[in-house]
């Protein structure tokens, strides 16, 4: 009988980690489940339709092992990249010199998104590498981290003419391959840089001055919205609230266990 009570506990411990198991990767988007409704996505505007992860099929857990094993990423980047190719599925591939996929390390725990390359991207074919980026560089490095631990990349992957906002056709077109670049990367946390990448990403178009600041969540990755670099250029005043949105990150990622890797001197 004793074996039959410990039998009936076994398994009642095994369903349970399947259960948490399935649902980590249906969080992570791996299973490609559609994730339950949340208020925020009712003020989702109806322009930008919200790309879906391709189907493909999922492969379940069958011993003990799999189930504790994290989930492989439908996508790795490399693949990811080739899928996007020479891209001309928008008009935005006539004016570009270079496709800006994104830079740092596949890995990282922490992504930052912005909006879409400008002139000295679409020329070096890298993110944030202008005088904007320049700024970026100081955030990331002023919260304990070097560019190339983090990942860097943009909504839009080409250079709007003349910097001009991006189309929904555009988004609706490039935004996919974020979302399966954050798929592969699987962070803990994204920092979104400015108005367009927060309201894109989270489908909610709440002004930056107030969703900055507090958390949200982006396909089960927590996500922060700060602003962009530029703005900050343009009124250091508001560089205070920037660095309170990354200290919050940085203390968030610390209760998860992930410490920047060269904090600064105190
Ligand atoms: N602004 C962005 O949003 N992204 C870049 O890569 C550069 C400037």
């Amino acid at each position: 009988m004793a074996d039959a009570d410990d039998l009936r506990e076994e398994a009642r411990k095994l369903a349970a980690r399947v259960r948490t198991n399935l649902s980590a990767r249906a969080r992570s988007g791996a299973l490609g489940v559609p994730r339950a409704p949340r208020a925020a996505r009712a003020t989702k505007p109806t322009s930008i339709p919200s790309p879906s992860l391709p189907s493909s099929p999922p492969s379940l857990p069958t011993t003990a092992d799999d189930i504790d094993a994290p989930a492989p990423p439908l996508y790795q980047l490399p693949t990811i990249r080739e899928e996007i190719g020479d891209c001309q599925r928008c008009g935005l591939s006539n004016g570009r010199k270079n496709i800006v996929f994104g830079v740092g390390n596949p890995n990282a725990h922490l992504v930052f998104v912005g909006e879409a390359p400008g002139a000295d991207e679409d020329e070096q074919g890298e993110p944030f590498v202008g005088k904007a980026g320049q700024l970026l560089t100081k955030m990331i490095e002023a919260m304990g981290y070097r560019r190339e631990d983090v990942y860097i990349c943009n909504v839009i992957k080409c250079r709007p003419p003349g910097n001009r906002n991006p189309e929904p056709d555009e988004v609706a077109k490039c935004e996919p391959f974020l979302k399966k670049q954050l798929g592969a990367i699987r962070p803990q946390m994204i920092v979104t840089l400015g108005k367009f990448a927060a309201q894109c990403l989270l489908r909610d178009d709440t002004p930056i001055s107030r969703l900055r600041g507090s958390f949200r969540t982006y396909e089960g990755i927590s996500l922060m919205p700060t602003f962009h670099p530029a703005y900050l250029l343009r009124d250091p005043s508001k560089k205070k609230e920037a660095w309170s949105d990354l200290k919050a990150v940085n203390a968030a990622l610390k209760r998860l266990g992930f410490d920047p890797p060269h904090p600064p001197a105190a």
